[in-house]
């Protein structure tokens, strides 16, 4: 489903993305690691191409990501984006930030992009809290409605930047509940975490990045009990 050919990215004399290729088949969940500056989130918005990229390739679907424009548009509606700070409207309350971009970009009538925000917004438990302002909401919730609102554009990849992180521990495992869900139901999900139970738990692949590069690609079973690098072995050791 997305395929990343050889891609380079710098900012400035920086280089952040060091001849990144790697595939994502359908249904798969891929987690990326790594330390703080390695590139994860850079990937990320490479890929819906919130990052531009100065050489290879990135395709989703069979087809190049436009640099602008209406494709542009249309193909980022496939590709959902969760960032660690919820980034929802704050003057819309929970259903309207649900059912805008249907309405607006996939041109949805108001009473269906309702009844579906309803039913996404009851998966991911949080149905009753329909009428309020965001602000009003818990953090954990507000990141359930984020994973609504990217779920109600049934895009074809969800890709999640540290989701948890931003969260108090008590309302970690509400928000990774619902990853697991969605993981499980068989969405296409590239997710940067340390969250180590989703990535045994949902995983099929764990991507170790270091400087830009990936270092090691495993199962998460393999990449946690026997890590090859020294790099991903001294990584570990910080934060198991
Ligand atoms: P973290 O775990 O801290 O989120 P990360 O792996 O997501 O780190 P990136 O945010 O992708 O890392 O950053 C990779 C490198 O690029 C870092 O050295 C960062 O300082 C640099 N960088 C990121 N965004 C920019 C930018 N807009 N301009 C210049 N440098 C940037
Ligand atoms: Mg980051």
């Amino acid at each position: 489903l997305v395929v990343i050919d050889n891609v380079n990215k710098h900012f400035g004399e920086l280089h952040v993305l060091k001849n990144i290729n790697t595939t994502v088949a359908r249904g798969e969940v891929v987690v990326v690691i790594g330390p703080s500056g390695s590139g994860k989130s850079t990937l990320c918005r490479a890929i819906n191409r919130l990052e531009t990229i100065d050489s290879g390739s990135i395709t989703i679907d069979g087809e190049h990501l436009p640099e602008e424009g209406a494709e542009l548009a249309r193909l980022r509606a496939d590709v959902g984006m969760v960032f660690q700070s919820f980034n929802l409207f704050s003057h819309k309350t929970v259903l309207e930030n649900v059912t805008l971009a249907p309405i607006k970009v996939k041109k949805l009538p108001k009473a269906q992009a309702k009844q579906k925000a309803m039913e996404l917004l009851e998966r991911v438990g949080v149905a009753n809290q329909a009428g309020k302002m965001p602000a009003q909401l818990s953090g954990g919730q507000q990141q359930r409605v984020a994973i609504a609102r990217s779920l109600a554009m049934s895009p074809k990849l969800i890709l999640m930047d540290e989701p948890t992180s931003a969260l108090d521990p008590e309302m970690i495992n509400e928000v990774l509940d619902v990853m697991i869900g969605l993981a499980k139901d068989g969405m296409t999900m590239i997710v940067v975490t340390h969250e180590m139970g989703f990535a045994r738990k949902a995983a099929d692949r764990v991507l170790f990045m270091a400087d830009g590069e990936i270092v090691e690609e495993a199962t998460p079973e393999n990449f946690f009990s026997n890590p090859q690098s020294h790099r991903a072995q001294d990584f570990l050791s910080k934060i198991l």
